[in-house]
């Protein structure tokens, strides 16, 4: 048994379906745990990062894959939550379903929510799951600060920051 770490992405269209309980529900069947949770407004820098990937592997689709996204064919918006647990990417991968949302099988989140953007040609499947644990660790570090992540799932260090930050008034 390996206890590892997922990145989920409830990505706009799951925002704006209201589907974020429902993802979450069924994600629940995997008895894994919540340890990071946040809604993310994304920047494009962020998602080129996210689907460097895909730069290289499907050039054709990375350009419309990153305005969905960050949020301009719904909102702007992104739920992005880490599980931790016994054998998580492969018990989320299967829940989530395959990539397209016409060959998941139906009762998945993608075959169940998903669909093909006929104007697009986008695979709007409301949600992203990290497919290894080498993507998973990219990944995780790209969308969360260590302090919050209540595990600690990465060697850390402390460095001294000058920059400002926006602070509650
Ligand atoms: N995608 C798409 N068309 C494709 C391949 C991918 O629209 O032919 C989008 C889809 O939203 C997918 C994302 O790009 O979830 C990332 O693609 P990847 O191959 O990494 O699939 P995933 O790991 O999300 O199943
Ligand atoms: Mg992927």
């Amino acid at each position: 048994m390996t206890n590892q770490s997922c990145l989920i992405l409830i990505k706009p269209d799951g925002l704006v379906k209201s589907l974020t309980g429902n993802i979450i529900s069924t994600l629940s069947e995997t008895k894994l745990k919540i340890i990071g949770a946040k809604v993310v407004s994304v920047k494009k820098e962020l998602a080129e990062q996210h689907y460097a990937e895909l730069k290289a592997k499907k050039p054709h689709i990375f350009e419309s894959t990153l305005k969905y996204i960050m949020g301009e064919f719904h909102t702007p918006r992104v739920m992005a939550l880490v599980y931790y647990g016994e054998d998580a990417i492969q018990k989320i991968r299967e829940i989530a379903g395959k990539t397209n949302p016409e060959d998941a099988d139906p009762i998945t989140i993608r075959g169940k929510y998903g669909r093909i953007n006929s104007k697009t040609g986008v695979f709007e499947n409301c949600v992203h799951a990290s497919d290894s644990e080498e993507n998973a660790e990219r990944e995780i570090k790209l969308w969360f600060k260590p302090e919050e992540i209540v595990e600690n799932l990465y060697p850390t260090k402390k460095s001294k920051k000058t920059e400002e930050v926006l602070d509650w008034a």
